[in-house]
């Protein structure tokens, strides 16, 4: 716990900078054009996004932006489930893999199905990091740590904003179902 914590403590920090980062220059906005380049199955216009996600979804899912520590609906929430999405609705974690990281996001060990994210080297902010995008959707989720619990080592380390949990017995049940 004590690693996680100092980490995730590296992470408070770095996302509170992000928080003040100038927005048009700050390497989240230079992400993003790089994610035009990406083909995902699932598109929509700027328009469309700008019209489906609030703000502060936009921004993050969109921009690569970061949430506050502790600030987002579900970085404490332990009820079962399985998240998808808030950007196209594909499911992305379950429950099951969700574990107490400290850091004040939504932490998962492991994905609800192989392939439902893509990863890419992220340098923002001075430090190379491993960024989780939507595989359907190519919106920012969070970042890949390999600092998570065993058998994985993997954290999934993921913006509550990011993602909608969903917990009907149909989609609990079959965790990898669209
Ligand atoms: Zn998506």
């Amino acid at each position: 716990m004590k690693i996680y914590f100092k980490i995730c403590l590296l992470a408070a920090c770095l996302a509170a900078t992000g928080c003040t980062a100038d927005q048009t220059n700050s390497p989240a906005a230079t992400n993003n054009s790089t994610n035009s380049t990406m083909k995902f199955p699932f598109q929509k216009t700027e328009a469309e996004w700008h019209k489906t996600l609030t703000p502060e979804q936009y921004s993050i899912l969109r921009e690569a932006n970061t949430e506050r520590p502790f600030s987002g609906k579900y970085w404490d929430t332990k009820e079962p489930g399985v998240y998808r999405c808030a950007a196209c609705g594909a499911v992305l974690f379950t429950s099951k893999d969700k574990f107490d990281s400290g850091c004040g996001w939504p932490s998962f060990s492991e994905l609800a199905a192989k392939g439902t994210v893509v990863e890419r080297e992220d340098d923002s902010f001075g430090m190379r990091r491993t960024e989780v995008l939507c595989a359907n959707c190519g919106s920012h989720l969070g970042h890949v740590f390999d600092d998570g619990p065993a058998p994985t080592g993997l954290r999934y380390c993921i913006n509550s904003a990011s993602i909608n949990l969903s917990t009907n017995a149909a989609d609990t049940n079959s965790p990898a179902k669209k």
